[in-house]
């Protein structure tokens, strides 16, 4: 028996009986991103599967943009399962797709994918995988919190405020250093708390990270979210002035990779802090039931494989 390799190409797809012979069980669900070699979905997946004795595994697929087309038609002739999206693919997947949950597609990019019937359907998981991390890790409900998303212009951000908006979340306050990009994201927010209830959100506003207001608006905000990019890099600054952080905040940094500054902080204030593992863990969850309607996704070993994958280096 061979062991699976660390990451998979288009080429192999198109001779997948080659590439996987020997392997058991066979490769049937799998992670499409470009890079993706980071990616620890595949031992939290993999813990699942093996605890429901499922005859699959999961691997990564280093998918170029230009070859998502043919990747999917390649997955559905290999018959996989199902398969999740990262960057770049969570908004270029939507037309090869037959269906999108009607649920997801307020979202517009999924990270979901099933085969099911002979059908390709499309889900979001990220929204509701971050309103369980927030509950599960402060105790608190998304929908009652007056939330600030900050970085909430890039992809991470704006699922976040469609959520926030899903939710009904009291105020919702969105910052992003491009401004206009947080002005789209204002009216699509908009947008989905109209159709969601029915009714104009309370408290919704668009800012840049240096505008004035900050220190009145942190003052008036219960949940920090951020979104950013910035903290990926041991040298980057918080992107919120540390001064404006106090103790009764709660907040949560979608960076899972390392501490960033903003996460130490405010846990050297004693705010309750909490990072972007939770969020993978619960859109992973979510994912595994869509495959396999029916199994509840073992959460306890699915976090323990993924703090063992992201405390020692992947390759
Ligand atoms: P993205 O679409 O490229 O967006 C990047 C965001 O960061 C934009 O809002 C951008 O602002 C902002 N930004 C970048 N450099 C900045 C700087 N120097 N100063 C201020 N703002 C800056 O990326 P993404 O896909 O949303 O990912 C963003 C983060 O979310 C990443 O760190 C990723 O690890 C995390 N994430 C976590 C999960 C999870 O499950 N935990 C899932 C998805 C993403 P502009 O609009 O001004 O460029």
């Amino acid at each position: 028996m061979s062991e699976a390799r660390h990451q998979y190409t288009i080429a192999d797809l198109r001779s997948w009986e080659k590439a996987t012979r020997g392997l058991h069980p066979s490769p049937l669900l799998g992670v499409l991103g470009d890079p993706v070699a980071h990616s620890a979905s595949p031992p939290m997946h993999t813990a699942a599967l093996r605890f429901h004795e499922i005859d699959a595994s999961y691997v990564r697929l280093h998918i170029h943009p230009e070859e998502l087309p043919e990747a999917i038609g390649l997955l559905r002739e290999n018959r996989f399962i199902g398969v999740n999206l990262t960057i770049p693919h969570k908004a270029a997947v939507i037309p090869l797709l037959e269906q999108v949950d009607p649920k997801s597609s307020r979202f517009g990019v999924v990270n979901t994918v099933a085969f099911q019937n002979g059908t390709a359907r499309g889900f979001n998981t990220d929204g509701e995988g971050l309103a369980r991390a927030i509950k599960s890790d402060f105790g608190q409900y998304l929908k009652d919190l007056r939330v600030l998303i900050v970085g909430a212009g890039g992809g991470a951000g704006r699922a976040v405020a469609i959520q926030c908006a899903a939710e009904g979340c009291p105020a919702i306050t969105l910052v992003n250093r491009t401004l206009s990009k947080a002005r789209e994201v204002e009216a699509e927010t908009r947008n989905c708390f109209i159709k969601s209830h029915g009714t104009a959100p309370r408290s919704l506003i668009a800012i840049s990270n240096d505008n004035p207001a900050l220190p009145r608006v942190l003052a008036n905000t219960d949940l920090i979210i951020q979104c950013s990019s910035v903290g990926m890099l041991e040298t980057d600054p918080s992107p919120l002035p540390e001064s404006l952080i106090a103790a009764n905040h709660l907040v949560y940094d979608t960076i899972y990779s390392r501490e960033t500054r903003l996460i130490k902080r405010a846990r050297e204030l004693g705010a309750s802090c909490s990072n972007g593992l939770s969020m993978l863990l619960h859109q992973g969850a979510l994912a595994f039931e869509i495959w396999f309607p029916g199994k509840i996704a073992p959460l306890d070993l699915m976090k323990d494989a993924l703090l063992r994958a992201t405390t020692k280096p992947t390759h």
